[in-house]
């Protein structure tokens, strides 16, 4: 199955690359079919779409969302949504209101660990106005020579435990099925090797997903391993989820994998876009 990609971001939340830059780049490196997935955004489809049609390959509309279960933070990825829909558009908004409050929160929480002017340093890397994340810290903190690169700032500030974390509520996992549903779209339970869960857990996680009307588990992601990719694909099965795959690329020099450096599905995964 060469050519899907359905996990990217753009400069419309946390990426490096504008819309179009991303889905040339995915062209030229023989993405036939990609997801543009900024996290709590849609805003950046238009520009996507529009250099889809130019360079000759399909864009599925998506999102990544910010979801609060059980104390972790998850992530679920919206896939073939209508990014028209009002019922998601107001669920994304609120989340990205709550960015911004969190975001001043942060700051605070650096001042109090002696970095001052964190919320103005970090703006200066967002790239959208409607959106203010983690990595914008990790880019002020790096080039203000707090940190050496930004994958080392999620070891030492920004996570539980460490300087400059704070808890915040995100959406429900209902609510963000409910609502890339209600857009007509496929919920994809994103990178679950990340989550700091026991197997029971986990099981616990894929079993609610399920329920609420979840469709599928992204199966190969940069944040897997070989044994968490066979993991994952043996879950799906056992839990009648379809399989994704994505790069979950930020972009030049940020990521671990390029636009549409994966392999196949492994084999028994129904992958998502199985009826599409
Ligand atoms: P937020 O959604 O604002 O909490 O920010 C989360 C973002 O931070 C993720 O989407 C990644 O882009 C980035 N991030 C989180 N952990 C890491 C990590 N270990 N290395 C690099 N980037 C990370
Ligand atoms: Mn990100
Ligand atoms: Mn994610
Ligand atoms: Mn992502």
């Amino acid at each position: 199955m060469p050519g899907y990609d359905l996990h990217a971001h753009s400069t419309h939340s946390d990426g490096l690359l504008a819309p179009a830059a991303v889905v040339a780049r995915a062209a030229a490196r023989g993405v036939e079919v990609l997801a543009l997935t900024d996290h709590d955004e849609v805003s950046g489809l238009v520009e996507a779409r529009a250099a889809a049609a130019e360079a000759g390959i399909t864009l599925v509309a998506g999102s990544e969302l910010s979801v609060s279960w059980d104390r972790l933070t998850i992530h679920i990825i919206a896939l073939g949504i209508d990014s028209e829909n009002a019922m998601l558009a107001q669920g994304l908004a609120a989340i990205r209101t709550g960015r911004t409050l969190r975001a001043r929160r942060i700051a605070d929480a650096l001042a109090e660990a002696g970095i001052r002017g964190a919320y103005e340093g970090a703006m200066q890397y967002v790239t959208s106005e409607r959106l203010i994340s983690r990595t914008h810290f990790a880019r002020y903190l790096v080039d203000a020579g707090h940190v050496g690169e930004v994958r080392d700032v999620f070891k030492r500030f920004l996570v539980p435990g460490k300087p400059g974390y704070v808890a915040h509520q995100w959406a429900t996992l209902g609510q963000a099925v409910g609502w890339i549903r209600a857009a007509g779209g496929q919920a994809v339970l994103a990178h679950p090797g990340r989550y700091k869960v026991t197997r029971s857990g986990m099981r616990r996680l894929l079993s609610e997903f399920r329920d609420a009307g979840g469709d599928a588990v992204e199966v190969l992601s940069p944040s897997h391993t070989p044994a968490q990719v066979a993991e994952y694909a043996g879950l799906a099965r056992v839990f009648g989820l379809r399989g994704s795959c994505g790069s979950d690329y930020h972009g030049p020099g940020e990521s671990r994998l390029d636009l549409g450096d994966l392999p196949a599905l492994p084999s028994g995964v129904v992958p998502v876009w199985k009826d599409w």
